[in-house]
């Protein structure tokens, strides 16, 4: 029996993916092979991995003048590559600070360049986004780096921050695909696959083609965008069981209406699980209203020592992985896009019966 699967990544992925990967597992459609085996220089692997650039340049409307490319080494290599590719002679980059991630793409950039932390929420515990009138920016910064989507605080921005000259960069990892955005306003965006789009594995990056080619000197051959973009993400084995599967997603997504479709469902899902828990009176969630992620749910009970239990009874109503991250505790419910409704609706079911027992 299938779990409603709450984990923040890797996550849950549609059934109707799962299920058409297996049908194709063997036998890619007559190919006579797994997706798999095949060559990623084959007639029939690069058909796949040119139709998912196409379903992800279609779903977000990217303009003329980005490049797509679909990397390796996770979200947490590119808090390396955009400093090492995008400083382009200069020292200094921008950072906003709103929590886990922000934190360690921050240290990471310290390596390279001096790092202006030109706004944080830790005076708040990072229950909140600071808001943009009140940043430091720095005129000469490289680039504004900003994480969209916190996914262990469930702190999402509810705006694109204007940055004029300053190229924007995004960690979009856990709210890429949540919702249609206007690419034209990000130098580069960037996501991990295992949170809203796909298997662990590959690293979607969007970008400015005028972003690339002036990467730090002496930098492996590997961590420069160009390189990539001149190879159409080939110039080494790509991913390519976790780009297929990303692939079918963004054709599930199109088959569903496309993001604003989606964005739609997952303003009411997410809508769903505050209204109860703010109205129960028994769980709790600390961050500021607008600031809420559509995406990742923290919340906590109102003694520690029912934690367990919850989790335990929670399981057993094939409701699973809703253990918060180690660093805050309490739950964390991730309700990306292939979480249906009605897995949202079970467990809203179970808080509320939950509550009755123990309150
Ligand atoms: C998960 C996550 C990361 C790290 O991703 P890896 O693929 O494990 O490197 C970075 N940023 C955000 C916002 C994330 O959610």
């Amino acid at each position: 029996m299938r779990v409603y699967n709450f984990s923040a990544g890797p996550a849950i992925l549609p059934e109707e993916v799962l299920q058409r990967a297996g049908e194709e597992m063997l036998d890619w459609r007559g190919s006579g092979m797994s997706v798999m085996e095949m060559s990623h220089r084959g007639k029939a692997y690069l058909s796949i991995a040119r139709q998912a650039e196409a379903d992800l340049r279609e779903l977000l409307a990217i303009p003329p003048g980005y490049k797509v490319l679909f990397l390796q080494g996770g979200a947490s290599l590119q808090f390396s590559m955009v400093p090492i590719n995008l400083l382009r002679g200069k020292r200094t980059a921008d950072y906003i600070n709103t929590g886990a991630w922000s934190k360690k793409a921050i240290d990471e950039a310290k390596r390279f360049c001096e790092v202006n932390v030109a706004a944080s929420s830790s005076a708040s515990k990072f229950t909140t986004v600071p808001p943009r009138a009140e940043w430091k920016l720095n005129p000469d910064a490289a680039y504004v780096h900003y994480t969209p989507n916190e996914t262990i605080g469930g702190v999402e921005y509810p705006f694109v921050p204007e940055t004029g000259n300053v190229p924007l960069v995004a960690d979009m990892s856990s709210t890429l695909l949540s919702r249609p955005i206007d690419v034209s306003k990000f130098g580069l965006i960037y996501a991990g696959a295992q949170k809203n789009i796909g298997p662990a594995g590959l690293v979607i990056v969007i970008m400015r083609e005028d972003l690339i080619g002036e990467v730090l000197p002496g930098m492996p051959v590997m961590l420069d965008y160009k390189t990539h973009a001149e190879n159409e993400s080939m110039y080494n084995t790509p991913p390519t069981y976790s780009w297929y599967i990303a692939g079918l997603v963004f054709d599930w997504l199109k088959r569903l209406g496309g993001l604003t479709a989606m964005a739609k469902i997952n303003q009411r899902k997410a809508g769903k699980l505050y209204d109860y828990i703010d109205a129960s009176g028994f769980y709790r969630n600390p961050v500021d209203k607008p600031c809420r992620s559509w995406m990742n749910v923290p919340f906590t009970l109102p003694e520690e020592a029912l934690d367990a239990v919850f989790l335990k009874e929670a399981e057993a109503q094939g409701l699973s992985t809703l253990q918060g991250h180690r660093s805050v505790g309490g739950m964390r419910a991730s309700i990306y896009n292939s979480m249906p409704e009605t897995g949202v609706d079970a467990l809203v079911e179970f808080m509320k019966e939950f509550a009755k027992r123990n309150g």
